[in-house]
């Protein structure tokens, strides 16, 4: 079994869901005791908020990859970035460690284009869904990608730090972010990314017939390929 390095802690609510469906993903492989081989360093998302909104990107870049060299010492075999946002530095993360990075961008295309979707929409971090490195990585495996207006990514931002990643989940929040996705789905969308590992808390499949594509369970399930390859 080979062992996966997470870096997580942005936020440590959707770090607690990967430790999950990665451990779940490798029992339900492998059965019996078995579980995942992992080492994580979680971060204080605080201090990685407080990075993003000044844009000092240089210096989350330094921290990813301190911890990545962190976790290349302690045994691991592949590195992940648990969240879509901080693949912002992906390419100056993977430019400075030897370990292969498991990228959730290129996770979810493959899932994506494997089920035959061709247009879906992206609701992430303002970052995400109003920046090239995410949209650019998923229209480079011929993905058409749209989002939503300015007001509802304004919203879809705002839950996601003031609520989901604190923990909080609330019924008006969900329901706004249902109808935004029925907008996205009317605008010709076949497919939605919940491009923000938090997202999955609120929202999941029990709550529409729109097909969601969660970034969180996507990147768990890649780790326990890689675990098991
Ligand atoms: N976990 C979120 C994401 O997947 C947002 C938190 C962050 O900015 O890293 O983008």
């Amino acid at each position: 079994m080979k062992t996966v390095g997470l870096i997580g802690g942005m936020s440590w609510e959707s770090t607690s869901s990967y430790y999950q469906l990665i451990n779940q993903g490798v029992k339900d492989a492998l059965g019996g005791l078995h579980s995942a081989k992992l080492v994580l360093i979680s971060l204080d998302f605080a201090e990685i908020e407080a990075l993003q909104s000044s844009g000092n990107w240089g210096q989350a870049a330094k921290m990813l990859i301190d911890a990545a060299l962190r976790l290349e010492a302690a045994g691991a075999d592949a590195i992940m970035v648990c969240t879509n946002t901080m693949h912002k530095v992906a390419e100056d993360l993977e430019a400075s460690i030897d370990l292969p990075l498991l990228h959730i961008a290129d996770a979810t295309a493959t899932v994506l284009v494997e089920n035959g979707i061709e247009t879906v929409a992206l609701l992430g971090t303002a970052f995400t869904m109003e920046e090239d490195f995410y949209i650019g990585r998923l229209a480079r495996r011929g993905l058409n990608v749209i989002t939503p207006i300015e007001n509802e990514r304004e919203l879809v931002h705002k839950v996601i730090y003031q609520e989901l990643c604190v923990g909080e989940i609330r019924e008006e929040s969900r329901l706004a972010y249902l109808s935004i996705i029925k907008g996205l789905a009317e605008k010709g969308a076949q497919a939605i990314i919940l491009g923000c590992t938090e997202i999955g808390l609120l929202v999941s499949q029990d709550h529409t017939d729109i097909e969601l594509y969660d970034t969180t369970a996507i990147h768990a399930r890649a780790a326990v390929e890689f675990i098991l390859s």
